[in-house]
């Protein structure tokens, strides 16, 4: 009987994008309650906080001149601007997760995803999430009611420009059925944590 063999891998950082009303936040809620290992980057936002949103829990609040000041000296591994406010990933925990083999999960937006592809390499996995046709996404975003029309044409606007963005993924979830579309994000992490080029196999004794 042949040993077990002693392996290794390093940590994903697993993005994920897609325009408001692509169902994002409720894949994200899937993949943590199927991987509860699997821990969320908490980005640096200088926008104001929303409903019962915590600092700390859904985002680190801080002003523009902590943010600037935090950026320049290097603590984040990208930022930009969305929707007039600023938001920045930390670069520590990014680093720590891969070298010791965690797997982490980012909600962020298009300019952020190339940035970390570009830093990360294959070590970042990007998945695009979009609803199944315009006219669904204009359905839903009506439907939150939280927009007035002007802000419902910038979302829908904001939206294409993302879907051009789409060359620079790694995956593409439709969103048409929250089940099937959690299915698909969950093969995603199981597939890809799977790669022969991710796992370090200890020498024999
Ligand atoms: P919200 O303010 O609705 O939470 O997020 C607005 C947008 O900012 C979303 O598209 C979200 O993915 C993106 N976002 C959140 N955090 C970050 C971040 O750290 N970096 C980048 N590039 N985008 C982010």
């Amino acid at each position: 009987m042949g040993a077990d063999f002693t392996f290794d891998r390093h940590g994903i950082v697993f993005i994920v994008s897609g325009p408001s009303g692509a169902g994002k936040s409720t894949l994200v809620e899937a993949l943590t309650t199927r991987f509860p290992e699997l821990d969320l980057s908490v980005s640096y936002t200088t926008r104001a906080p929303r409903g019962a949103e915590a600092d700390g829990r859904e985002y680190r609040f801080v002003d523009a001149v902590e943010f600037v000041r935090r950026r320049d000296a290097g603590e984040m591994a990208e930022w930009a601007e969305v929707h007039g406010a600023l938001y920045g990933t930390p670069r520590a925990p990014l680093d720590d997760a891969i070298a010791e083999g965690r797997d982490l999960l980012l909600d962020i937006d298009v300019q952020g995803a190339r940035r970390l592809k570009r830093v990360y390499r294959d070590s970042a996995v990007a998945v695009m999430v979009f609803p199944p046709s315009w006219e669904e996404l204009e359905r839903r975003l009506r439907d939150r009611r939280t927009d007035d029309e002007a802000a419902i044409a910038r979302r829908l606007a904001r939206a294409r420009e993302e879907a051009d963005h789409l060359p620079e993924y790694d995956y593409f979830v439709r969103n048409a059925d929250r089940e099937e579309a959690a299915a698909r994000v969950i093969a995603i992490v199981l597939a890809e944590r799977a790669r022969v080029s991710r796992i370090v196999v200890e020498p024999a004794p």
